[in-house]
Order: C-alpha cells, then sequence, then structure tokens
C-alpha cells in the first residue's frame, strides 16, 4: 500500500506538488493524467525518493523510503538504506534509461546482484523467466540492438526483478514509435490483471480508461479529481478536468 500524505515540494520557489494526498491499495492500477509541467513526474520521482520533498510523507507498505522519523521529524537515510527501501518501488521511465554497456540480462541482475538479494546464477534464472513475462527472447543484446518496444520490455523486466511493491511507469510508451505502442501496453496490461499494484502517468487515455481502478486528474501540483475512469475521463465533475480531456481526446 502507498500512502501519500499532504506530500507538498518546491523547486527555489515554485510550488510544484501542493498538499497531495493519495493512497493505492495493493494491486490497484491507479493512472495519473494532466497537463505537461503539473508535477506528474515529480511525484512519482518523490515516491521513488529520488526527489526529496518539503513537507508530507511518503510511505511503501507503512514504511518510508528515503527517510526514518525521529520523533516528530523526517531525517533523510544514508545512501545504501535508500537504494535497500528503493527496491520495494520499480519506476519505468519514458526513454527506458537501460545501461548501454549491458547485455539485456545483464540489465536484469545487476541490482539482485549487488543488493545480495540473489547470486549471478539465481538472478540469470530469474531475469530469463522475465524476458520470457515481456516476450523477449534474445537475452544477450545490447540496448542500442533493440527496438524501443524491445527496450521499454527489458526495463520493465527489470524492474520487476526486485519484487517490487509497486511498479510505477512515467509515460512508458511517449517515446516509443506508434506501432511499437502496443507491444508495451500489452505488457502493463498482463500485470495489471495479474494484480500488481501500478501507478502509471499516462497520455494514453483510451488505456488508461481501460486498465485503471482509478484515475487522477493533475494540474499545478494539486490533484484536481479522482475517481473510476469513467467519471474522471467521460464524464469529469471538474470543470478543469472537462476542459483537460476535451483537449486531448
Ligand atoms: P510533462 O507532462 O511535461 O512530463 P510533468 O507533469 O511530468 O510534465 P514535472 O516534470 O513533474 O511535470 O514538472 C513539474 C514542474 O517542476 C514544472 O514546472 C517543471 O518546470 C519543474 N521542474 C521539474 N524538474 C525540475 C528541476 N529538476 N528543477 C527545477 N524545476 C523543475
Ligand atoms: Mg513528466
Amino acid at each position: 500500500k502507498v500512502e501519500i500524505s499532504h506530500l507538498t515540494k518546491y523547486y527555489g520557489a515554485n510550488r510544484v506538488l501542493d498538499d497531495v494526498s493519495l493512497t493505492v491499495e495493493p494491486g490497484e492500477v491507479v493512472s495519473i493524467v494532466g497537463p505537461s509541467g503539473s508535477g506528474k513526474s515529480t511525484l512519482l520521482r518523490t515516491i521513488n525518493h529520488l526527489e526529496t520533498f518539503d513537507a508530507g510523507s511518503v510511505t511503501v507498505d507503512g514504511r518510508y523510503i528515503g527517510y526514518e522519523r525521529r520523533g516528530d521529524t523526517l531525517h533523510e537515510l544514508r545512501e545504501a538504506e535508500v537504494l535497500k527501501r528503493r527496491a520495494q518501488v520499480g519506476l519505468v521511465f519514458q526513454n527506458f534509461n537501460l545501461f548501454p554497456n549491458l547485455t539485456a540480462r545483464e540489465n536484469i541482475t545487476i541490482a539482485p546482484v549487488s543488493l545480495k538479494r540473489l547470486s549471478q546464477v539465481e538472478a540469470d534464472q530469474r531475469a530469463m523467466a522475465l524476458l520470457q513475462r515481456v516476450g523477449l527472447h534474445d537475452s544477450e543484446k545490447y540496448p542500442a540492438q533493440l527496438s524501443g518496444g524491445q527496450q521499454q520490455r527489458v526495463a520493465i523486466a527489470r524492474a520487476l526483478a526486485l519484487d517490487p511493491k509497486v511498479l510505477l511507469f512515467d509515460e512508458p510508451t511517449s517515446a516509443l514509435d506508434p506501432e511499437l505502442v502496443a507491444e508495451v501496453l500489452d505488457v502493463i496490461r498482463d500485470l495489471a490483471t495479474v494484480g500488481t499494484t501500478l501507478i502509471i502517468v499516462t497520455h494514453e487515455i483510451g488505456f488508461a480508461r481501460e486498465v485503471s481502478d482509478r484515475v487522477v486528474f493533475v494540474e499545478d501540483g494539486r490533484i484536481i479529481e479522482i475517481g473510476p475512469p469513467e467519471q474522471v475521463l467521460r464524464n469529469p465533475i471538474n470543470p478543469r478536468t472537462r476542459d483537460f480531456i476535451g483537449r486531448v481526446l
């Protein structure tokens, strides 16, 4: 369970997250939509502690990812401890962010091996199973030898390698050629079907409507509307949501 409570974050004087509260239950699929610059990526990066925040809190199954509480205040944890806790939250980026000098298999095994979760042999076996699951059959190719859709599927396999409690997607198909979008959405749909907890930032409104339990509309760092997809994406209550949906559909 992901609990985001009264989260506020500034970049300098710019308040990019403004009192954001959202609880995502185990097995739930939540999509986040909203205009460019509204804070969607920042929100995901904050959940993963790639970004710090200024007020509020984020916990995954009751634990802070980048902080520990001492008395009334949160203190940032040491990097090694952050890395361990961050393993609970997988993040898939728009631009795949694979290690270019590692093969598909090595991209998947590096984290579980370096965190001493698995031996190299165990990690290799798991990587092969994960690659099969995302429909990739050549484990020894380097990222540059793979299509964008294949690279993104390796990135999803890599994110799954640490058995995260929740998987975050930041516009996972927006860097792909149109004909490669479906193969990545198929993998995400499969994850949703088997009960993986997902938070997906996406411009694919049709896909969000299909897979989401709830949809969040964000504008200017605030949650403007949240509800089932039929409401937020088809029949929004808030006029600003209606305006946005009208423009993107
Ligand atoms: P998009 O749909 O274009 O990806 P977004 O909703 O993901 O947009 P963010 O990338 O979270 O938006 O950005 C939110 C705000 O924070 C924007 O005003 C952006 O300019 C600002 N911002 C993002 N990253 C930084 C940074 N590293 N330093 C300063 N300002 C930043
Ligand atoms: Mg973004």
